[in-house]
């Protein structure tokens, strides 16, 4: 476990991030009409908000989710995105995805330049998140970024990605690292490429759209090749369960699925190895031992089948 000064710190810096995601995710979409470094302004009103009301979560709380220039109301996302981007830094501290623990005795260690490489990479997908929620849009600055940044960061920091295992041993660990992250990056967007047009020759129109492609490159460049394939798998369960629910209380036929394939890359993160581990040798082990269990799987994959036929067939409105 890290050091506890290390796990506070994280944890702020996760808040103070997240209210920089809010920023990011109402003026990306919107660049030109404001400028970045221009300070926080009531979007109802316009008045500016001194940083003693701008603060991470604690404001909306003491404000109780009105701006006090006018009263409007201020979405509970805020403070949401606010703690959620806290909690996930907080575990990556806690319980970092390398097992690496960290101090803040040694801020140039390789654990911690994994955790600041982690933590671009689970901010990077919230603010995919919340564009694709509001937008239909994937920014290009954000799926390009984390690429780049992947495997740039897989070849200084080898700690990032696991190595492959097909090269020789004399192949430096930052080499084999690299070249990890950037198949990671081609298995993650051929693989999602390939199935975005086949749904797109069954179904005649758009199922996916280039963003879903670009975002699951820069999937692959962090998680590499095996944790880019279980993103995708986890993505369209999630993604077949959760549109589906979504059909239901919505009128609105679009499903975004960069919020499903941003979930389905934060457990892969943290739970790749187990689930791994389940599917290739706890599952065929209990399969075996029971004569039945085949019919489970197949009922399971016709009915994520079908979700994710009706959820493509309804395809992106645009
Ligand atoms: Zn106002």
């Amino acid at each position: 476990m890290s050091d506890p000064i290390f796990l506070v710190a994280a944890t702020l810096l996760g808040a103070v991030i997240g209210s920089y995601l809010n920023v990011l995710i109402y003026r990306l979409p919107r660049s030109g009409e404001e400028k970045f470094g221009s300070r926080s302004a009531c979007p109802a009103c316009g008045h500016q908000i001194p940083w003693n009301l701008n603060l991470p979560v604690v404001s909306w709380l003491l404000l109780r989710g009105k701006a006090r220039c006018c009263a409007a109301p201020i979405s509970l996302r805020y403070p949401m995105v606010e703690a959620l981007t806290a909690i996930l830094f907080f575990l990556l501290a806690w319980s970092p995805p390398t097992g690496l623990a960290m101090t803040v005795l040694n801020l140039s260690s390789a654990a911690v330049l994994v955790f600041v490489l982690h933590g671009f990479f689970v901010a990077n997908l919230i603010a995919n998140t919340g564009i694709d929620w509001d937008h239909r849009i994937l920014p290009d600055v954000l799926t390009k970024s984390l690429m780049v940044i992947g495997v740039i960061g897989a070849l200084l920091v080898p700690e990032l990605v696991t190595q492959l295992e097909a090269l020789p041993a004399r192949v430096p660990a930052s080499v084999g690292s690299g070249l990890s992250s950037f198949w990671g990056l081609l298995v993650g967007m051929g693989l999602t490429w390939s199935v975005r047009n086949l749904a797109r020759m069954a179904f005649r129109r758009e199922a996916m759209g280039f963003g879903d492609v670009k975002l699951m490159g820069g999937v692959g460049a962090f998680l590499a090749w095996d944790g880019a394939l279980l993103t995708f798998f986890l993505g369209c369960l999630c993604g077949a369960v959760g549109g589906s629910i979504h059909r239901q209380f919505s009128k609105d036929p679009y499903v975004a699925f960069g919020p499903y394939l941003a979930l389905a890359a934060v457990i892969t993160l943290f739970f790749k190895d187990p689930i791994l581990v389940f599917l290739t040798e706890t599952w065929p082990e209990w399969q075996q031992r029971h004569a039945a269990s085949p019919w489970v799987l197949v009922v399971v994959g016709v009915l994520c089948t079908v979700f994710l036929y009706v959820l493509l067939r309804r395809g992106r409105a645009h």
